[in-house]
């Protein structure tokens, strides 16, 4: 491919610069195609079953070094297998899945991604946290926000809030309030040019030299909204070292009590060469690794950490509507849940905002004054008709479900192939058939494709209504 002539003339310096990194072979990998990938949900799949779900998904099993949940995919399946919007796997470049990897999220923590859509990284860190404590995704642009969203929700994570913000915003709102930030910063996307020609144009436009100072004012930050002992991963699918070693380089030299926490043996990975900038980085190289190329680093800010307090939800003011509302809500969970289910909903504060119920484990008021395109999860909304309540649950809802949560009476398990998954999936009616034994003949329940819930449906004698949203069906 022919590469802009300003990037081959910054990639012949670097490796002048940087003799101990091999160069043979560079320029070739752009004429060979970048391989594909897919990551399976760690909220949603053990890993004792990997392999075999991989194996049924793509008919090979070649894991992906440095993911523990990443696998190579033969032939690009991107959303064509029900098991997709299920939010079992997710489609994802295999270099892009070595930073959520890198920040290994832990239930409990409260974390950042500061530049979050479309989410592949996001999902992961939220799968990893297991609802426990809180993920805030953040995305600069609106649009692109909704694509997080979107795929916020098919993940099933719960205990995130998605924000439309600017760092700068969240840095005011938020000072020292994070265990850890994720800065899978915007960039020039050199490591990108193989897989998209968009990128070269991109790059004609928004250069490194227009990039790396909005990094750096991404990075100050982040410094702002980290704990003291909390930890950085900064990401970028670049070659150019003014965006990653020396980016990184100058931005602990103005922020002095950072370290690199150093991860040398991570397998597939190229560390640092000795002549690097910055010891303890990492890179993927296309021409020594197989992945795209990236760039990776994993920084300690100095201090002792302690914990957040993120509050608590406080129901205020509520209407006899909102009581209602949030009564017909438990309802409608008592008639699809098991005891034990039921039982992590017990006690937890439902909100009510307008007609719409969510889940909400936090103190709202924290998120006051910043744009929010998701607080906690959204349950239902509910309306006053005569003298009873209505309640309608959310599809999002059911995919924050495990099969094992679910009453086997209001779980429909349809197989991947079958007529009726592809019938649901497309919004169209389906005719129960002997497959439905034992399913209640009136009220929700949720269709899934084996063991994954994907939606809602209403059963009414011997046809389902489907509640599969309008925008989330396949064509
Ligand atoms: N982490 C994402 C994922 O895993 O899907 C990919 C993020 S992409 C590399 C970088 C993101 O940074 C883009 O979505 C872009 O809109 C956002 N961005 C651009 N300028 C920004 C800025 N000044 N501050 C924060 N984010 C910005």
């Amino acid at each position: 491919m022919i590469l802009p002539g300003k990037f081959t003339e910054e990639m012949d310096a670097f490796f002048s610069r940087h003799k101990d990194i091999p160069s043979e072979g560079f320029y070739e990998s752009f004429d060979t195609p970048g391989r594909k990938g897919i990551r399976l949900s760690t909220l949603k799949t053990d890993p004792d079953t990997r392999d075999e779900i991989v194996s049924a998904l793509t008919g090979s099993v070649e894991r992906v070094p440095w993911c523990s949940c990443g696998y190579y995919a033969p032939t690009d399946i991107s959303n064509s297998n029900p098991y997709y919007h299920a939010g079992v796997y997710y489609p994802q470049e295999p270099s892009a899945m070595l930073p959520a990897e890198v920040i290994a999220a832990r239930p409990g923590e409260v974390i950042l991604d500061m530049c979050a859509a479309p989410g592949g990284k996001a999902c992961r860190i939220g799968e990893d946290m297991r609802g426990k404590g809180l993920l805030v995704a953040n995305e600069i642009n609106y649009d692109r926000s909704k694509a997080l969203l979107r795929n916020i929700e098919r993940s099933g994570i719960t205990g995130v809030v998605i924000l439309n913000e600017t760092p700068q915003n969240i840095a005011s709102r938020l000072p020292g309030f994070f265990d850890k930030i994720l800065i899978d910063a915007p960039c020039s996307g050199e490591g990108m040019f193989r897989r998209d020609p968009g990128a070269v144009r991109s790059y004609e436009e928004y250069g490194p030299s227009k990039i790396a100072p909005v990094q750096q004012e991404i990075l100050d930050a982040a410094d702002i909204c980290l704990k003291e002992g909390g930890e950085i991963v900064y990401s970028t699918c670049t070659f150019c070292e003014d965006e990653n070693e020396a980016g990184i380089r100058a931005f602990m030299d103005k922020h002095p009590g950072y370290e690199v926490i150093p991860h040398p043996e991570i397998e597939g990975v190229t560390s640092s060469a000795p002549s690097s900038l910055l010891q303890g980085s990492m890179r993927i190289w296309p021409h020594l690794n197989p992945g795209d190329g990236h760039f990776c680093v994993h920084l300690k800010k100095q201090g002792t950490r302690i914990s957040t307090d993120l509050g608590q939800f406080i129901p205020r003011g509520l209407k006899a509507s909102g009581r209602e509302g949030i009564e017909s809500a438990r309802e409608f969970l008592r008639d699809i849940l098991t005891d034990t289910a039921l039982a992590r909903f017990k006690d937890r504060p439902f909100a009510v905002h307008g007609q719409s119920i969510f889940l909400i484990d936090f103190d709202e008021k924290l998120f006051r004054g910043l744009k929010t395109v998701k607080t906690g999860l959204y349950v239902g909304d509910f309306r006053k008709t005569g003298y009873k309540t209505v309640f309608t649950p959310s599809n999002s809802l059911a995919l924050t479900l495990q099969r094992a949560d679910i009453r086997p009476d209001s779980y429909l398990s349809l197989p991947p192939d079958s007529d009726g998954i592809n019938r649901y999936l497309k919004g169209e009616t389906i005719m129960i058939g002997e497959d439905a034994s034992g399913l209640k003949s009136k009220g929700y329940i949720v269709v899934g494709t084996d063991d994954y819930p994907l939606g809602l449906a209403k059963a009414g004698g011997s046809m389902l209504k489907n509640l599969y949203p309008k925008a989330w069906r396949i064509v």
